[in-house]
């Protein structure tokens, strides 16, 4: 079989963990939200000099640089009827990219450097039954570490609900050490620096202790190549660490982050890495498969989506693009 087209992997059923929904709207959305609010602060209202204007990939972007476009997709989502358009649209969205199952089902990320993480995790936890699925925390890693946030946290524990945490993107293995072990992260968002602990020697990759860890409990990695090489946590993404621990088998994930701010759709990025590393079909079933046991959704639930719609989905695929072959 030749490489994965784009287009086929759009028609795969995919997951999607991790795609915050003030980093994916769509311009012509800022552009006419903005207007219709007043909000005067946007660079331009031209729709396609907006789209390029998020897009931040010049090189030597950092996270702090990256983070900027936040402060003008957030002022025009401020009232009931701007976010019910916004998530609505993104529903639709992330729908025609083949998306079967999304955070879309809410998870609230209180960020580091304010202080309010424990009365978002209250209202998470107040919503629970009405979408909301998790809590997280976000924001920039260096001066900020998840252990500042520990009421947040042991709140979401003594409640049973879910957690996951931004660690290991920009800042190395303490953040990730800190999530796993102080905060009790299910998942790392990111988490990627846990190459760190990994050292090459003659006989192949050995592993440190936190990486040893990570890898047996089988923590998830919501790994976001495009986002990485934007903020500048990779060089590109054919020198990505996602394929070194997809081989190591990691629990790793592919995710978006912010579709607006990387200018890419969870298809393009798998497209983007199957040309990279040449995954094929297999393994963009078996890193979606990974995402859906690592989604914060009943057991059932999971299960029903892994046996019902990605197994089926992919053989049908793997069907038609090679007749005659075993699915
Ligand atoms: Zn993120």
């Amino acid at each position: 079989m030749g490489a994965l087209t784009l287009e086929t992997i759009r028609r795969a059923p995919k997951v999607l963990l991790h795609d915050h929904l003030d980093g994916g709207l769509r311009p012509a959305t800022v552009a006419e939200l903005a207007r219709e609010s007043g909000y005067a602060k946007l660079p331009t209202y031209d729709v396609e000099e907006l789209a390029r204007w998020f897009v931040v990939d010049e090189p030597g972007a950092d996270l702090v640089r990256y983070l900027q476009g936040f402060a003008h997709t957030t002022a025009v989502m401020q009232t009931r009827d701007e976010l019910e358009r916004v998530a609505h649209e993104c529903a639709l969205d992330l729908a025609r990219d083949g998306v079967v199952y999304a955070i879309v089902r809410a998870l609230l990320s209180a960020m580091r450097q304010a202080e309010l993480s424990e009365t978002i995790a209250q209202v998470a936890v107040d919503f629970r039954d009405e979408g909301v699925c998790g809590f997280d925390i976000a924001g920039p890693e260096d001066g900020f570490p998840p252990t500042k946030h520990l009421r947040a946290f042991h709140l979401i524990q003594r409640e049973d609900f879910h957690l996951t945490i931004h660690a290991g993107e920009a800042f190395g293995l303490p953040s990730i050490w800190e999530a796993v072990q102080f905060c009790n992260a299910e998942r790392l968002g990111h988490g990627v620096r846990i190459v760190d602990d990994l050292t090459e020697g003659p006989g192949g990759t050995r592993l440190g202790r936190l990486s040893s860890y990570v890898r047996d409990r089988r923590i998830p990695l919501e790994v976001c190549p495009t986002s990485n090489v934007h903020t500048g946590a990779a060089a590109s993404i054919a020198q990505h660490p996602i394929e070194r621990l997809r081989r190591l088998r990691f629990r790793v994930t592919v995710n978006t982050d912010n579709r607006l701010m990387s200018g890419i759709t969870l298809s393009s990025e798998f497209a983007d890495c199957a040309a990279a590393f040449a995954w094929t079909l297999e393994d963009v079933q078996w890193l979606t498969i990974n995402a859906a046991k690592s989604a914060f959704y009943g057991f059932t639930d999971r299960l029903a989506l892994i046996d019902g719609v990605i197994k089926p989905g992919f053989a049908a695929l793997r069907a038609e693009l090679e007749p005659g072959r075993e699915v």
